[in-house]
């Protein structure tokens, strides 16, 4: 018997999975991590797997992961925008401004 090895090529070309700091990381956990979106100028959480569904129970943690540090560094109100526009392979929800899209011109708390 005769074990061929396929070619076994791992392409990592997604933002999220080759992210490296280099923007400011509020948070990190085993499940997820969160930064500043560097397009939009706003918080965004980025779950540590290439998944575009997590289960409702990984999703509601990082939401709420993502709710404390909107509160703690940002402190404006917030809706949750996980349409994943730009990188649609894998889990990601930025906090928008209410009323707004991006965080131009926002300071921060
Ligand atoms: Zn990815
Ligand atoms: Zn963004």
């Amino acid at each position: 018997m005769r074990v061929t090895m396929e070619h076994m090529t791992l392409i990592v070309d997604c933002e999220l999975c080759a992210a490296d700091r280099v923007t400011e990381w509020f948070y990190e956990d085993d499940v997820c991590w969160i930064a500043e979106c560097e397009a939009c100028y706003v918080p965004m959480v980025v779950w540590k797997r290439h998944d575009p569904n997590p289960p409702e129970e990984i999703r509601v943690v990082m939401h709420s992961r993502l709710r404390d540090v909107v509160d703690t560094h940002y402190g404006f109100e917030h809706w949750l925008d996980d349409n994943m526009r730009t990188i649609p392979s894998h889990y990601h929800a930025h906090a928008r401004p209410r009323g707004g899209f991006s965080g131009h011109g926002l300071r921060r708390g």
